[in-house]
């Protein structure tokens, strides 16, 4: 029992197995050689890597061997968790290395070498009999898509826990999550070069899969992605998720001729969403593109794609260098100096006023800096165009 995202109390049935051995879950334990991961275990009832899985990332031999040693010392490997999808059909939700770690040892792949080098071949009848006979600890869950969503978030899961993509495709398994992590989740994929100029992010760990689904659903919550894939999930092809992926990256490339370290990780699929449909002129804004990397005052390169994609209006985009400490300082003292000289506010759009403002004289944190020249006018952030404005009077100026 736990709580569903909506707070409602869940039941969802678990069943906690002791009873199992790993001769019993690695018995037809079937690897796939080629894409280096298990396949099935059990005599066939379970499903070692569902499409949705990680890929097995035990490359690491020692982790491997580790999982083995493990076992013949008597330490527990963690809890294994199995979703049943019908009768007699269980899914890996979580363990799935662990389980291909045993199987790969059983089938002859690696030695054990911390102690003993052993194959399991060369293992003696008692040790095999022991290793063969060892219980493991195994959950196993049934349920609605968001009851197993909720539990697996509560479960303290051994080893490296599944992020949320990953999560998802565990819960939406089926044609659709197969088919887009063919195409997403493959480090394989000729294209995966130039969608990583672009995108941030672990293949293996789903997080290309994430963003590209993030982009057709139109958004980055967890939920509308989740709500994108249950829609989709018996899809037998990835046609609108794939073309609108295709459409975005091209929308980049045609925008943007060159690539920047910058343009990695941006919200690309926002981006395209209210930018498309607009007419850029690619070389003028490659030339703006590279006078704001020039440009010092520009302390955030990211800011830039957007800025320029929005028509050069929002210079909040580029987090503008602000005046110095000192400099600001010196030029209040000089303003209040002269203010008081004359009997006037030391805020010069104060000054001018004719309210009882207009002879206030403000201290130094009651003011704020301001370009004389706006920094998008040509505008420079030293002291001679600086100004010290009250708050108020800087607020309502704004701009940059
Ligand atoms: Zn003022």
């Amino acid at each position: 029992m736990g709580l569903a995202d909506n707070g409602a109390v869940i039941e969802m049935k678990t069943e906690l197995r002791t009873d199992l051995t790993i001769e019993d879950i690695c018995a037809g334990f079937e690897f796939d050689e080629a894409e280096n991961k298990g396949l099935f275990g059990w005599d066939g009832k379970l499903t070692i890597q569902p499409e949705y899985q990680r890929n097995y990332i035990y490359a690491d031999a020692k982790m491997e061997a580790a999982v083995v040693e493990s076992i013949f010392s008597g330490y527990p490997i963690g809890l294994l968790y199995f979703n049943k999808i019908a009768e007699d059909k269980y899914e890996v939700l979580d363990g799935q290395q662990r389980i291909t770690s045993l199987g790969r040892y059983i089938l002859g792949k690696f030695a054990v070498k911390a102690f003993k080098p052993k194959y399991f071949h060369s293992l003696e009848d008692a040790e095999r009999e022991k290793f063969l006979k060892t219980r493991l600890t195994i959950y196993i869950c049934e349920g609605e898509p968001e009851e197993i969503k909720a539990w697996f978030r509560t479960i303290n899961i051994a080893g490296l826990p599944l992020n949320a993509q990953e999560i998802s495709n565990a819960i939406y398994s089926g044609s659709f999550v197969t088919a887009a992590k063919a195409e997403f989740s493959n480090s394989q994929n000729s294209n995966l070069q130039v969608w990583q100029d672009y995108i941030k992010g672990n293949v293996q760990r789903q997080e290309i899969l994430q963003t590209a689904l993030s982009w057709v659903a139109k958004s980055s919550e967890r939920d509308d992605i989740d709500k994108y894939m249950s829609r989709h999930r018996c899809d037998k092809n990835i046609d609108e998720l794939k073309n609108y992926f295709d459409g975005v990256i091209d929308w980049i490339e045609k925008t943007f001729s060159e690539t920047r370290d910058e343009m990695r990780g941006l919200e690309w699929g926002r981006l395209y969403e209210t930018y498309h449909e607009n007419k850029y002129d690619t070389a003028a804004l490659d030339a703006e593109v590279k006078k704001l990397y020039a440009d010092e005052a520009v302390t955030d390169k990211r800011g830039i794609f957007e800025y320029v994609l929005g028509g050069c209006k929002d210079a909040k985009l580029l987090h503008i260098r602000f005046f110095e400490e000192s400099t600001k300082k010196t030029v209040h003292a000089r303003q209040t100096e002269a203010a008081k000289k004359i009997g006037k506010s030391n805020c010069p759009l104060c000054a001018i006023g004719s309210d009882r403002n207009s002879t206030k004289i403000y201290k130094y944190n009651e003011m704020d800096a301001d370009h004389v020249t706006a920094w998008s006018k040509g505008g420079e952030t030293d002291i001679k165009n600086c100004q010290m404005l009250c708050k108020t009077h800087n607020r309502a100026k704004g701009n940059f």
